[in-house]
């Protein structure tokens, strides 16, 4: 581990004091589920995780520009050796309490949220959608950034502008929204179906809004094969979703410690993450 002092430690990630204002992000290999970090490590998914979010912020950069923000990587090659690979150098922010969700296909907790209430959050949809519809129009679907132990907790907007303030509020959610509808595009030329996602964003010293934390990856999204896609069932995935599924079958309560994965269950798990990787950028994973 690097020579740096610890800043924090996330279910998935180790932050380190860089100095001058920076950061230095490092992606472990594991994973979490249930906001349960799993016992079982899965080998090269912190590398997959930083290389993508890399790639990431590259396409993604006109529509930052064009909303006046950035992002907050400043090199992914001048980090420490025993790291390389896996870790980010960025510039320190004050991050934003709010996890900015846009979800453009309804799955999971949005199907469960829909089938209840006939909307999500302050969104009404039309009658007969099922797990895995295409919505009318992608939603923002904002969540609560969790303390350690907690879990995210779905939030209005209107919760939304008392925790930032209203123009704030909104340029998040404009920009939420058009960096999910470029990165739909993207990965739909790459034969993905990008059903959802969540950004975090910060503030730089100057008050700038920036796009920071991973984008785009396997962990905070859901990737679907397009090819496959066909709404009124669970869609197969380049994402955790197979993990959850094992863990749901494993008849886990999702309360007590989680179980180990066995390893065709690891092997399998990075295989899709390898393979969004490699089909969204067009390059193998070394
Ligand atoms: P947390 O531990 O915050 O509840 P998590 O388990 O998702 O969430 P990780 O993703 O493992 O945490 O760790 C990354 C942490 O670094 C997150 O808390 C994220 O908000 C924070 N972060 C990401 N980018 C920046 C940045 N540029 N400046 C400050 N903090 C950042
Ligand atoms: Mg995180």
């Amino acid at each position: 581990m690097p020579d740096l002092p610890l800043v924090a430690r996330g279910k998935v990630r180790e932050v380190y004091d860089a100095g001058d204002d920076r950061l230095l992000l490092v992606a472990s290999d594991r994973i979490s589920a249930y906001d349960h970090v799993l016992p079982t490590p899965i080998p090269d998914k912190g590398r997959v995780l930083t290389q993508l979010s890399v790639w990431w912020f590259d396409q993604l950069t006109p529509v930052l520009d064009a909303f006046g923000a950035a992002h907050h990587l400043l090199s992914a090659d001048d980090v420490p050796a025993d790291v390389a690979g896996r870790a980010m150098l960025v510039r320190r922010l004050e991050m934003l309490p709010v996890e900015c969700v846009a979800r453009g296909y309804l799955s999971g907790s949005g199907t469960a949220e829909y089938r209840r209430t006939g909307s999500i959050r302050d969104v009404p949809l039309p009658p007969g959608l099922v797990e895995g519809s295409q919505l009318p129009a992608p939603v923002f679907t904002p969540s609560t950034k969790a303390e350690v132990g907690e879990h995210d907790e779905a939030i209005d907007f209107a919760r939304v502008v008392e925790l930032v303030g209203a123009a704030r509020a909104e340029e998040v959610r404009e920009l939420t929204l058009a960096l999910y509808r470029r990165g739909a595009e993207i990965a739909a030329s790459a034969g993905i179906v990008l059903a959802d996602t969540k950004f975090e964003f910060g503030l730089s010293p100057s008050g700038g809004l920036v796009l920071g934390d991973e984008v785009l990856t396997p962990d905070s999204s859901r990737f679907w094969p397009a090819a496959s896609w066909s709404p009124g069932a669970a869609q197969p995935s380049f994402d955790k979703q197979y993990v959850r599924d094992w863990l749901t079958s494993s008849g886990w309560d999702r309360v007590s410690p989680p179980p180990e994965l066995p390893d065709d269950v690891v092997a399998a798990t990075r295989e899709r993450y390898v393979a969004a990787y490699e089909r969204l950028t067009g390059t193998p994973f070394r």
